[in-house]
């Protein structure tokens, strides 16, 4: 399996403290790899770092075979990343923003295509503030593939959404991944982690503190004599709660 992220002892100070600690870790091409860990654990500071939108302090990284420190340019051409929902203009609707943002990443792209990818073409003619939460997601993440990217970074792509969208957006990620690309994101969901990656870094206090499928840690709990106190429903509220209003992809209100 080919290697298209590497990430070699990096460390991040601000000032006197060090939000990231020495970690290492692989991103295998094709998968859907997460950062999990919770608010302040460094996860946003790692990506941005592969992003070439911050500086390390040390270590290495290397993105597609670019090494970060030299080739800084040509990784940016092969990435996709979310741009803060700052940058949409508000007077442009969201086949302007596409066209916008194609003619930055100089490729000719076609709006409509790409906003039936993330289930917006309803919405093409839609300011970015007249969408809901989760129409905002998906529209950030279709601006990630404006540039064809081979790997695409999402940081928090689901926080703050309903059940519903979040499960949309699952959809949209895994349907992102299938054509082939790499993607990379963060989530302090574990239920997030557990149905959407491949394979997860727990990262806490600026360091990796495991690495791992899913199943394989939820294994090796168990296997260390873990049990639950109680045993659990085998549904939860959320499941009710998507059953009855269902979870296909739908035009939000
Ligand atoms: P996460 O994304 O996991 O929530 P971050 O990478 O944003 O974590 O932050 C990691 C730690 O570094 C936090 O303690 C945060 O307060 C700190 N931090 C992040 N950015 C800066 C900055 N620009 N200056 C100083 N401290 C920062
Ligand atoms: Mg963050």
């Amino acid at each position: 399996m080919q290697m298209i992220i590497s990430v070699r002892d990096l460390t991040k100070k601000y000032g006197d403290f060090e939000a990231v600690k020495g970690i290492s870790f692989e991103v295998r091409e094709g998968e859907i790899f997460g950062l999990l860990g919770p608010n302040g654990a460094g996860k946003s500071t790692t990506l941005e770092i592969i992003e070439t939108l911050r500086e390390k302090t040390s270590g290495s990284v290397t993105v597609d075979g670019l090494d970060l420190d030299k080739e800084p340019g040509e990784i940016k051409k092969i990435i996709g990343v979310q741009l803060q929902t700052s940058g949409y203009y508000p007077g442009l609707n969201l086949t302007e923003l596409i066209e916008l943002f194609g003619g930055l990443y100089n490729q000719t792209v076609k709006p409509l295509e790409l906003l039936d990818l993330v289930n917006l073409r309803d919405k093409a003619k839609a300011k970015f503030k007249e969408l809901s939460g989760g129409q905002k997601q998906r529209f950030s993440i279709a601006t990630t593939l404006i540039n064809r990217p081979k790997i695409i970074f999402l940081d928090e792509p689901t926080t703050g959404l309903d059940p519903q969208a979040r499960r949309n957006l699952w959809e949209l990620i895994q349907d992102i991944r299938s054509k082939g690309t790499t993607v990379i994101l963060t989530t302090h969901y574990m239920d997030e982690a557990e149905v959407l990656c491949d394979r997860v870094a727990i990262i806490d206090s600026g360091k990796i503190i495991a690495l791992e499928t899913p199943d394989r840690l939820i294994d090796n709990l168990v296997a260390g004599g873990f049990e639950r106190p109680k045993e659990v429903k085998k549904a939860n509220l959320e499941d009710v709660f998507i059953q009855l209003t269902g979870h296909a992809l739908r035009p939000e209100h």
